[in-house]
């Protein structure tokens, strides 16, 4: 089972999330971040913002790696 920590999904089209913490990880002031190449990370709580398309891939990525590859090139 993959432990999910601390991330967030957001549309593709989202460039900029707002983040305050949580009651678990504790509140933090309002900032905004930035979304580059697909993620952005929240440097007062190290919550993690992916974009949709970014997170299908990891997604993937991790499916790749628990079915043995058959070679398909
Ligand atoms: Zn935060």
């Amino acid at each position: 089972m993959i432990k999910r920590q601390n991330l967030k999904v957001v549309e593709n089209t989202e460039t900029k999330v707002s983040c305050a913490g949580d009651e678990k990880s504790g509140k933090h002031p309002l900032v905004y971040l930035t979304i580059k190449d697909g993620s952005a990370e929240c440097y007062y709580c190290g919550k993690m913002f992916v974009t949709k398309e970014t997170h299908e891939r990891y997604l993937s990525k991790i499916r790749k790696k628990f079915k043995k590859t058959s070679k398909n090139v």
